[in-house]
């Protein structure tokens, strides 16, 4: 197999080397780009199997460079961003990244969303060709067909809305979704952005999901940014 190539967009000369010699000492292939200019050209000419984008570029925005790339890739993209503030990764999310680091970082952390993204890869490589019926995950079951949701062999008896919320993160497994984003699938734009009545939902959700409540094995909570459905 071929070891998977990076592409790393970053302007800051010492974030750059401590990104690439990560990846070179985990046996990633990489290739890096400290402009948006570059990182566009570099995409279009290698397909990466994923990009480490920097949200603070000189020269175009990182959220353009995410709808840029968008308009012709699924590519996944992780954003890293030096500002703290939730807004900026939440536009990124939004705009189509998978997932976020804030700098500053771990390397630990840096491998770890790195793995996450690869395996959602994997997944969802495998499930392309024929829409799978049945969706699993450690001992959760979706069967998709009959709308039944088990957990080992115990049927879950969930609200619509929970079942449909359950669906969208199921079908989105490894990506963190924003508030924004489920609100609009959930229940259209006229709820957007209704985060309280999400948050007691999931709370629900979650109760019956997760086996320990303290524990988030399934659903991953981003606090002020929106929850993942990690792979168990
Ligand atoms: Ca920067």
């Amino acid at each position: 197999m071929n070891k998977p190539l990076v592409l790393v967009v970053e302007d800051d000369v010492a974030v750059r080397n401590l990104i690439s010699t990560t990846l070179e000492t985990h046996d990633y292939r990489f290739h890096t780009a400290p402009t948006g200019q570059a990182a566009i050209l570099e995409a279009v000419s290698y397909n990466p199997d994923v990009v480490l984008l920097d949200l603070g570029l000189p020269d175009i925005d990182g959220i353009d460079i995410i709808r840029r790339i968008r308009s012709w890739s699924q590519m996944p993209i992780i954003v890293i961003s030096a500002r703290s503030e939730d807004t900026d990764k939440i536009d990124a999310l939004d705009a189509g990244a998978d997932d976020y680091l804030t700098k500053p970082f771990s390397v630990e952390e840096l491998l770890a969303r790195l793995r996450v993204t690869f395996r959602r890869l994997n997944y969802s490589a495998s499930a392309t060709g024929s829409e799978k019926v049945v969706y699993t995950n450690g001992e959760l079951k979706i069967d998709y067909a009959a709308g039944c949701v088990f957990m080992g062999d115990a049927e879950l008896h969930l609200t619509p809305i929970e079942y449909k919320l359950l669906c969208l993160l199921a079908k989105n497994t490894g990506k963190v979704l924003t508030h924004t984003f489920i609100t609009r699938e959930i229940w259209g734009s006229a709820w957007e952005n209704n985060v309280a009545s999400l948050r007691v939902f999931m709370a629900t959700l979650r109760k019956k999901i997760e086996s320990n409540t303290t524990t988030q094995k399934y659903i991953q909570t981003h606090v002020g940014v929106g929850y993942r459905m990690l792979r168990v």
